[in-house]
């Protein structure tokens, strides 16, 4: 058995120190290598940057090591007991690293194990050793790593841990700290959250909601759930905020206000959108975590993994994780109506959803929406957000034209049970297929247009077609989401997204075809002056709001060190702010999709 240990003499160095004891090694040469990447999170990241030593011995003896790239070594002329020593740098703050310093830790096993190549399918032993700094005694450890032996016997001690291969090792990341911790029973099995970091909280609120969400779900696919037990890892700070799914946990990262304060009765905007978050990553469990694309079942970790699938498992994922909070209860439709208008409103915000499919998204996740740059807006759309619309055009149009007997929910059970019976990623058209054969009529070209098509989507016709009207009025400036009606919409358009400095607005994007790509503006430009005056955010809002369409306006501009003065002609606002009206009587059609009632 490979038996790696982690522990850390310097955590206010932030190093995490880790040994890995190889009974059998290559004789011919043993590789390490650390992944690239972390599943779940599509960019390349080379976590290997982080180890700053790197030491191989057997019996007391040292051994060379050869580097072979970025993010492996091979270490030679060893026959059993070799022992790997490295230390690794741990100072990213987010789901998808590892971070220590002398308040907890955090760590994802892709940043700190390296990959015993050839012996990847054995077993492994974990030691999880409590740091050395003041206050650790007081520190427990969260993971869902099955225990061997842990100091307290239960729940959340250090001690020894087991998985079954390297795979299970790298996908159950690990917390330790000063817990606030709380659990709960939903569909028969524990689920634990536990938040780390300064902040108050209504906890039984917070159990109250996420209890009906995880329900909610699990009922969704039907009992038995696929894990033994549920962790939700929140890391809760001043201002942030992310979400990695994992097969029995999740890692949240969180702002200290999306939590709902003791004090406080109703749902901000930021409290549901938190538990939209805890809820995504949740039915990721099975959208994912489990039913996968093929190329993702063992999925090569030196380089970027292709699929166009992405649309199907980050947007199917992202429109039930919203429709789950209303359909368990814990929303309100009118909020529920006011989340689906604003994903309307981001993808109809952006002119990339003229250029680039939800495939071609999916596809590019690596090199585009994983790094987008001030172009991003002209360029690309969000696999999340067009996803999700595509999700809904599938749902009510499977409702439709079964007269309501038929619904995406059938489509996601019956994938499931596909995947119970066979455990076998998913193709490319396999989805499709499997919605033409629930629909009874050959629906190919309809969802080719929707996942390979660059066009409108049909979501006015179909969303009355369960009465819910859709309309779109233009913006009332650059911070309106649409979703509701807030303030008075603008006539005009400068085309431009702008932030204040102090030295005036700074212009964060230019969109396509618009009035500031017209006049030569470009991203990155200084505005400080408009029709003479000191351009900032306050009089530029009174500027759009006072102006008259086709009126032209002298702009003083700074790009980089040298001063512009450029014309800019106002344009007509475009309408992308989507709105959604529930009608006066709710039909049973509505109150079937609402609710997610069976026919
Ligand atoms: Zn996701």
């Amino acid at each position: 058995m490979i038996e790696y240990s982690i522990s850390s003499e310097n955590p206010a160095g932030h190093y995490f120190d880790i040994s890995i004891v190889i009974p059998n090694p290559d004789p011919t040469g043993q590789l390490l290598r650390l992944p690239t990447w972390i599943p779940g999170s599509y960019m390349i990241r080379d976590f290997a940057k982080n180890i700053v030593s790197l030491e191989a011995n057997s019996d007391g003896k040292i051994l060379q090591i050869e580097q072979l790239n970025k993010s492996a070594w091979q270490v030679s002329g060893c026959k059993v007991n070799l022992k790997i020593t490295y230390r690794v740098y741990a100072w990213d703050l987010s789901v998808r690293g590892a971070h220590l310093d002398t308040t907890h830790g955090f760590f994802n096993g892709t940043s700190v194990f390296l990959e015993v190549v050839g012996q990847s399918d054995k077993p492994c032993r974990v030691e999880i050793c409590r740091p050395q700094c003041p206050g650790s005694q007081e520190w427990s450890l969260a993971t869902t790593l099955p225990v061997e032996d842990r100091d307290d016997a239960f729940d959340f001690g250090f001690g020894f841990f087991r998985a079954e291969n390297y795979a299970a090792l790298i996908d159950h990341p690990v917390e330790m700290g000063v817990f606030t911790r709380f659990d709960f029973i939903a569909g028969g099995i524990r689920h634990d959250m536990v938040l780390t970091g300064k902040f108050e909280c209504d906890i039984e609120r917070l159990k109250n909601d996420l209890t009906r969400i995880c329900e909610y779900h699990i009922a969704f696919f039907g009992l038995p759930a696929p894990m033994k037990r549920y962790l939700f890892l929140v890391m809760v700070v001043g201002q942030g905020y992310g979400g990695l799914e994992h097969r029995d946990s999740t890692s949240l990262l969180c702002s200290r206000d999306d939590l709902p304060h003791p004090l406080q009765t109703d749902s901000t905007d930021e409290y549901i959108n938190f538990l939209g978050l805890c809820s995504h990553e949740y039915f990721h469990s099975w959208n994912v975590k489990r039913m996968k694309p093929k190329v993702f079942e063992v999925p090569d970790l030196t380089q970027e993994v292709y699929t166009p699938l992405l649309w199907a498992f980050e947007g199917i994922t992202s429109y039930y994780d919203d429709l789950a909070l209303v359909r368990s209860g814990c929303i309100k439709r009118e909020d529920y109506l006011r989340l689906l208008g604003q994903t309307i409103t981001r993808v109809q915000r952006g002119y990339g959803r003229k250029l680039q499919s939800a495939a071609e998204s999916s596809f590019n996740a690596w090199t585009k929406f994983y790094k987008q740059d001030e172009n991003a807006a002209n360029a690309i759309v969000s696999y999340y957000a067009k996803g999700t619309l595509i999700a809904l055009c599938i749902d009510l149009k499977l409702r439709q034209i079964s007269n309501h007997r038929v619904s995406l929910d059938d489509v996601m059970r019956g994938l499931w049970q596909s995947y119970l019976a066979g455990k076998q990623g998913i193709t490319e058209y396999q989805i499709q297929d499997h919605i033409s054969e629930l629909a009874g009529v050959d629906l190919s070209s309809f969802l080719d247009r929707l996942i390979y098509g660059t066009e409108e989507l049909p979501l006015v016709e179909l969303l009355n077609s369960v009465d819910i009207s859709l309309i779109y009025r233009a913006g009332s400036g650059q911070q309106d989401k649409g979703g509701k009606e807030e303030g008075e919409p603008l006539n005009v358009s400068a085309g431009i997204q702008v932030n204040e400095i102090s030295a005036g607005l700074e212009v964060v994007s230019v969109r396509e075809n618009g009035a500031g790509q017209a006049a030569g503006l470009s991203a990155g430009d200084v505005i400080i002056a408009i029709n003479g005056l000191r351009a900032d955010m306050k009089s530029y809002q009174a500027w759009l709001k006072r102006s008259s369409v086709c009126s032209h306006h002298k702009l003083h501009v700074f790009r980089r060190d040298e001063l512009m003065s450029l014309e800019l002609e106002l344009t007509q606002a475009e309408q992308n702010r989507a709105i959604l009206h529930l009608p006066d009587t709710m039909s049973p059609h509505l109150d079937q999709w609402l609710s997610g009632r069976p026919h």
